[in-house]
């Protein structure tokens, strides 16, 4: 089978989506911690197989001899590296055919925070010696849309990016690339790391332009300094830790890190990405 883990959040189920397209749906399985979410997956004739990466004993059951796999990354910062270690622990007990993992762009050579629990998950994929395929993804557009609303609400696009640009795609995009590797020829993707990027890399002050133009307000983009956005975030109820972390990837966007293009993405989907415009219009068709 192919299987898809984390396949109940938004980008599992553009993968899903992705799949169901290209191979009949009886031959797609997926791991999910919460059977009732996925009763749609289930309803569309996806093998469902519960478990959740944080309790290694649930993952028994949750891959065969042959399956290729798609790993997505935990959303639980912090304790992503002994999920994932559970996870390719059991992969590699099953004896699966791929593992494809969603990384960041940039693998290795990622300096910032967000990154760390990545780099470890392909020492650990790397170590463990299975047929792997790396999907370093970049940002997806829909960070900064999924905020529209204080957006608007302020006038004002506010981070720490300085000018700093971000080669981002949408997530239906990584989606795309995700299928496309588990069900074309493995031998082409094996032992390969893609660094998935958006084709037009922007800066936050066109996006603030391309918001405004759109939308027909005045919105501008307010640059500050790091610690000024920590307080602002912290004083809008983000907690610390999380807002740290937006800081921190700022930083990241500003030295160039999120900006990194070498066409993986077109190229796997076979067609451009989609540009940020498309996403910011559906965004505010939504808000
Ligand atoms: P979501 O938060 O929508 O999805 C995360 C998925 O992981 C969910 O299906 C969730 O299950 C599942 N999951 C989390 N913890 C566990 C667990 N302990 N056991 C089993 N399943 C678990 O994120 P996205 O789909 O948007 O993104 C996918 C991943 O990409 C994120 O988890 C994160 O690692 C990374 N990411 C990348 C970004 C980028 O711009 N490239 C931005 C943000 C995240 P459930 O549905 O039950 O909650």
């Amino acid at each position: 089978s192919i299987v898809v883990t984390g396949a109940t959040g938004q980008l599992g189920r553009l993968v899903i989506d992705a799949l169901l397209t290209a191979v009949p749906a009886a031959s797609v399985a997926a791991v999910v911690r919460n059977e009732e979410k996925a009763a749609d997956l289930a309803e569309r004739g996806v093998e469902l197989r519960i478990a959740d990466y944080s309790r290694p004993e649930t993952l028994a059951e949750a891959f065969r001899a042959g399956d290729r796999v798609l790993l997505i990354s935990g959303s639980e910062v912090g304790q992503r590296v002994a999920q994932h270690a559970a996870v390719i622990d059991a992969a590699k007990a099953a004896g699966v055919a791929q593992l494809a993992y969603t990384g960041v762009l940039g693998g290795d050579e990622a300096d910032f925070d967000l990154a760390a629990e990545h780099k470890e998950t392909e020492r650990l994929i790397l170590a463990s010696g299975l047929p792997h395929t790396f999907l370093r993804n970049g940002w997806y557009t829909e960070n900064y849309t999924a905020n529209l609303a204080p957006v608007l609400a302020h006038g004002a696009v506010v981070a720490n990016a300085g000018e700093g640009r971000i080669a981002s795609a949408a997530r239906a995009d990584y989606a795309a690339a995700a299928a496309a590797v588990l069900t074309g020829p493995a031998e082409e993707h094996l032992g390969r790391a893609y660094e998935l990027s958006g084709d037009t890399a922007w800066s936050l002050a066109e996006y603030a332009a391309e918001v405004a133009a759109q939308s027909g307000r005045e919105i501008a983009y307010s640059n500050v300094p790091a610690e000024t956005h920590l307080e602002i975030l912290t004083g809008a109820g983000v907690p610390r830790v999380f807002a740290e972390i937006l800081v921190d990837v700022d930083r990241a966007v500003e030295h160039g890190a999120l900006a990194r293009q070498t066409g993986d993405l077109a190229r796997l989907i076979g067609r451009p990405t989609t540009p940020i415009a498309v996403t910011i219009k559906e965004a505010l068709a939504s808000a």
